[in-house]
Formats: structure tokens, C-alpha cells, sequence
């Protein structure tokens, strides 16, 4: 099992704490991804959505929030997101151009490559990270972080 952390950062204009509508636990909120098979190493064609709302019961116990199957191997892969996490990303952490961890996924059988925001605003398209587990190289290198925070 491994736990994917997905990091959020961009520049806030007369704004702070930006998360999902809600909160960083939005049930209703939609994350999409493309995934790649860990089996075969095929990419999923088109996104895939995942929200806690959405929830399918496992075979043996608990739910997850993601069951695919890959369209090549047929191998069976799960999402399971982990809600409690995450926190807003701050004015104050953009300006230093930090990330803020939304959420964690537990994925199975597949690995999330592309986070597609599509409901966030523009400007944190493109800074937006997913990583395994070691946030501090996420914090100490905002490798997306935008360029024009960095003025002295
Ligand atoms: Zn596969």
C-alpha cells in the first residue's frame, strides 16, 4: 500500500485559506486523475474521478472510494482517499511559496500520475504535486512553485 500526498500551492490574490468548497474534507468535492497501472504500466486514457462521497464496498471489508479495472491486464486497482489531513493553503504559506497537503490517497494496483484541478482556479494549475510520502522535500523544494514569489 502505498499513500499518495497531494500538495497543493499557487499565488492567492486577496485571498487565504484556499481549499475545496466546504473544506479540505468536501465530501462532494471531485478530484481527477489519470492512473497508471502498476501491473502492465498502462496510463488510463482519460481521468478518473474520486470523492468521498463516492464510496464502493471492498470485497473482504471497509469501502474505498476507487475500484478500476486496467483496460490492458484487467488487474483490479483501488483509491482509497484519506480524509482528515489536509489543511487550506494559506496566504501566508503562498507567499512563501509552500505547499499545503489537501489530501492523501491509498493506492492500490495503480499510481496517480495527473492531478487535473478541474474545478480550482487557474492559477494553481500548475502547481500542483502529488508525492509519496516525504512532504519535507516537498516543502524545502517547491519545484512548481511559481516564479514571482521569489523577489527579495
Ligand atoms: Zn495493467
Amino acid at each position: 500500500m502505498v499513500n499518495y500526498m497531494l500538495y497543493i500551492s499557487g499565488e492567492l490574490e486577496n485571498l487565504t485559506n484556499f481549499q475545496p468548497r466546504g473544506s479540505v474534507d468536501d465530501p462532494d468535492f471531485t478530484y481527477y486523475f489519470k492512473f497508471k497501472c502498476e501491473n502492465c504500466g498502462e496510463v488510463t486514457e482519460k481521468e478518473t474521478c474520486v470523492s468521498l462521497n463516492g464510496t464502493l464496498p471492498l470485497p473482504k471489508k471497509g469501502t474505498t472510494n476507487l475500484i478500476q479495472k486496467c483496460k490492458f491486464c484487467k488487474r483490479e486497482g483501488t483509491v482509497t482517499m484519506i480524509p482528515g489531513r489536509g489543511s487550506p493553503l494559506t496566504n501566508d504559506s503562498s507567499e512563501l511559496g509552500k505547499y499545503a497537503l489537501l489530501m492523501v490517497f491509498d493506492c492500490r494496483g495503480f499510481e496517480p500520475l495527473d492531478f487535473v484541478p478541474l474545478m480550482m482556479s487557474s492559477q494553481t494549475r500548475r502547481s500542483v504535486r502529488i508525492a509519496s510520502p516525504n512532504p519535507d522535500d516537498i516543502e524545502n523544494s517547491p519545484v512548481n512553485a511559481p516564479a514571482n514569489t521569489s523577489e527579495d
